[in-house]
């Protein structure tokens, strides 16, 4: 088996509580999987470069996934207007904790598995 699985951390906000957290994202067979979500303050997040990385793929969460550290929530959105990305609670109206921008920001499709076309 290799073992050469890249990792990284790219960062989120809860909008609940407008705080953020990395999220520990690795590499498997060419799609990203999200293995871990700890807090962490945007001071230590900009040192560490946590903020300049980007992840492009599918972002699915790993079994393991633990969730927004504040929130819970397993899934994100991501902005239309900053790109960055925000818990989201399955409500419907949805809003980006990094500009506030509300409403048409898009969802990323993150289900393995989504059935049927109910919306
Ligand atoms: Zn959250
Ligand atoms: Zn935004």
């Amino acid at each position: 088996m290799k073992t050469d699985t890249k990792a990284e951390v790219i960062l989120m906000k809860c909008p609940e509580t407008q705080k953020i957290y990395g999220v520990r994202v690795e590499e498997w067979q060419g799609d990203w999987f999200r293995t871990w979500a700890f807090p962490v303050d945007v001071k230590k997040a900009s040192h560490e470069g946590f903020d300049k990385n980007k992840i492009r793929g599918n972002l699915y969460p790993a079994d393991e996934y633990n969730g927004c550290p504040y929130c819970k929530s397993v899934c994100f959105v991501q902005c239309t207007r900053c790109g960055k990305l925000s818990c989201w609670n399955n409500e419907e109206r949805i809003s980006c904790a990094w500009c506030g921008l509300t409403g048409d920001v898009s969802r990323i499709e993150d289900e393995v598995d989504v059935k049927g076309g109910d919306y």
